[in-house]
């Protein structure tokens, strides 16, 4: 009895030990803006861009429209949201050289006039694009790694189709702004017949990812073909395809497309969230559509100084995400991209939000952190020490509270010998 109550006494202590390592995190949460507490918001927003551009519910519904109508004019931007004449100047003379375009759908997620905003900052244009002299253009080498068609291939058993160079919105970070260009520009039938033909003449590729660009910008008809040839080869085992659309324009999920799309299963999505907010009851709804249908969602978030380089906001993304049904899959270390690099944080970022997310919140909730070797040698994941040294019967690890502890380590038996 006694012993009993001495455990209780000591698991209560515990308990509270373990609330106190979060106290941190319990304090800020509720001021870190999510979507999906700004619905009000958003949807005052959304009146007030349906006013100017003219346009009722039923337009905004449609993707047609949101694609068709995506804003990138300085004129027509000013009237949905508040510029200043710096911003109005930066937007200008950067738009000469890089492509920018934003949804109405994604100017409506907007803060009206803080230029810190996260959305405005991945979508606005900012002089320093054009002042940046450090980044390369191709840190990926993708041209290296192109065997056929518009397929880049670095690994043994999969590889990528790139289908098209548009998007909803185009990224302020984008790392293939190269290929993003001035037009909107589809990956042309020969080159994807040329891609397939490859891949139906290496039996060894079992995964194939669509990719862009943006796919879902394609009409249904164009993807299904596409994923109609790759269902038609029998050693590929599974579709993957990579789309921004839940983020910047969730419209795209239509009913027709989610019935096309299962028809092909096993097909798995990975998005592209980078921030709390723009986590909003039209995504989580397009999301839901697609796991109702039996597509498993990820998330490839891009580490961005400014944005999201901090253990909170990281640690409540993930929050967000697995809510709407998106397991965090990726963090990516942004890449030295001409143009993008006042987004680039130091490794030292990545590695403290994985050192606050292990163990103070589910493994569910932790993406590996991917560093991309130079030069296509491929993703790398980067991880805190928790192995901290080896010796001949045992190493030593360091759990997430930072105890250091001698664990045994003996060679594996031969099991035909014991068992
Ligand atoms: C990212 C990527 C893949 C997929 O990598 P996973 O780690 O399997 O998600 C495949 N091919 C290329 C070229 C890639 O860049
Ligand atoms: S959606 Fe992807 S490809 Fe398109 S601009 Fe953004 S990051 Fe680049």
């Amino acid at each position: 009895m006694k012993e009993q109550k001495l455990k209780r006494k000591a698991s209560l202590e515990r308990a509270e030990v373990l609330r106190k390592s979060i106290d941190d995190y319990l304090k800020i949460r509720d001021s870190i803006p999510k979507g999906l507490e700004l619905e009000d918001e958003y949807k005052k927003n959304k009146k007030h861009i349906l006013k100017v551009l003219k346009a009722n519910e039923e337009d905004w519904n449609d993707y047609k429209w949101q694609l068709k109508n995506r804003v990138s004019d300085i004129e027509t931007l000013n009237k949905l949201i508040d510029l200043s004449n710096e911003e109005k100047s930066s937007i200008e003379k950067v738009g000469k050289k890089y492509r920018w375009a934003i949804s109405p759908y994604y100017i409506s997620l907007m803060h009206k006039n803080d230029k810190y905003d996260p959305i405005r900052m991945l979508s606005i244009p900012s002089i320093i694009e054009i002042v940046d002299e450090v980044g390369d253009n191709d840190p990926m080498g993708e041209e290296y790694t192109n065997p056929a068609g518009s397929i880049t291939r670095r690994y043994p058993d999969r590889l990528i189709i790139n289908v098209t160079n548009e998007c909803a919105m185009y990224c302020r970070h984008c790392q293939r702004r190269r290929n993003i260009g001035q037009v909107d520009n589809h990956t042309n039938t020969e080159l994807i017949n040329e891609s397939i033909n490859y891949i139906k003449n290496n039996p060894e590729i079992r995964d194939v990812l669509i990719t862009g660009g943006d796919p879902l910008t394609l009409s249904d008809d164009r993807l299904e073909w596409i994923l109609k040839s790759l269902k038609e080869i029998p050693h590929v085992e599974y579709i993957r395809i990579g789309s921004r659309t839940l983020v910047t324009m969730p419209q795209r999920i239509t009913d027709s497309l989610v019935d096309m799309l299962k028809k092909y299963h096993p097909i798995y999505i990975n998005s592209h969230f980078n921030h709390p907010k723009e986590i909003t009851t039209e995504s989580k709804e397009a999301c839901e559509k697609l796991t109702n249908a039996g597509i498993p969602l990820g998330n490839q978030a891009v580490l961005l100084n400014g944005i999201n380089n901090d253990k909170y906001i990281m640690r409540s993304l993930n929050h967000e995400l697995l809510k709407i049904r998106v397991k965090p899959y990726y963090i990516f270390h942004a890449k030295h991209v001409k143009g993008t690099t006042h987004f680039n944080t130091s490794v030292d970022d990545g590695i403290e939000i994985m050192e606050y997310l292990r163990g103070y919140t589910s493994g569910m909730a932790i993406p590996t952190y991917i560093i991309n070797a130079p030069k296509g040698q491929g993703k790398t994941p980067i991880l805190p020490e928790y192995l901290i040294s080896r010796g001949k019967d045992y190493i030593m690890i360091r759990t997430w509270e930072g105890k250091v502890l001698k664990y045994e380590n003996h060679p594996t038996i031969d099991i035909k010998k014991v068992y």
